[in-house]
């Protein structure tokens, strides 16, 4: 499936988190917002491959990665003052430049790196494990770990801290669908899926 399609039901099931739980507009936009970044968040690792060509995919990571800046920026506006808030945004800025102008393998890379420190510098155990994440993706081939059970533990850990953090009940639902959202949409049952997903990495490589 591609970035599009996963970016819809992801945002679509941001939307239906909200509408259950009754959300205020802002937060239902939050949803839809946060839903189609989980909805596309499995295919981090599309960068895996040697390949430095800018593809559909890459051109989706590098959006996904410019939304993390973005976040990274208001979430240091929000909740941080003084100097941290400062440094905090111009972390999220640098993250957002670096996605724009580094080539894919290794923008992927040094992205990651910066959000871990960002995680450490502000003692923000999600983001460190956001930071993990995103690194691992950038070594690791397309459709594998990011695609597979584990991949979805990982993902929710790191949710279920934001959740509790940022304080917004439905954060957690919201990442969990759009990121589960997106590997059953993955899966060799649909035709225009050539590959499956390995959802018991490392146990087993069957494709389903
Ligand atoms: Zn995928």
């Amino acid at each position: 499936m591609n970035g599009t399609a996963h970016l819809t039901v992801g945002a679509a099931a941001g939307f239906a988190v909200a509408y259950s739980l009754q959300s205020d507009p802002t937060t239902t936009m939050m949803f839809v917002g946060l839903g189609g970044v989980a909805g596309l968040f499995p295919d981090i690792d599309s960068n895996g491959k040697l390949s430095n060509k800018i593809t559909v995919s890459h051109k989706f990571v590098r959006t996904l990665i410019q939304t993390i800046g973005i976040l990274i920026l208001l979430f240091s506006y929000i909740k941080y003052f003084d100097m941290t808030r400062w440094i905090g945004m111009g972390i999220g800025i640098v993250v957002f430049f670096l996605a724009t102008s580094i080539t894919q393998r290794l923008m992927l890379t040094v992205t990651g790196i910066a959000v871990i420190a960002a995680g450490i510098y502000f003692t923000e155990i999600w983001a460190l494990l956001l930071g993990i994440f995103i690194t691992i993706a950038s070594f690791i081939p397309h459709r594998s770990y990011t695609h597979s059970i584990l991949g979805i533990i990982f993902f929710g850990v790191i949710a279920y801290l934001f959740e509790a953090r940022v304080g917004i009940h439905g954060i957690f639902t919201t990442c969990m669908f759009g990121y589960i959202s997106h590997l059953i949409a993955d899966m060799k049952v649909f035709p225009f899926n050539k590959r499956g997903v390995k959802w018991f990495l490392p146990f087993s490589k069957k494709e389903f």
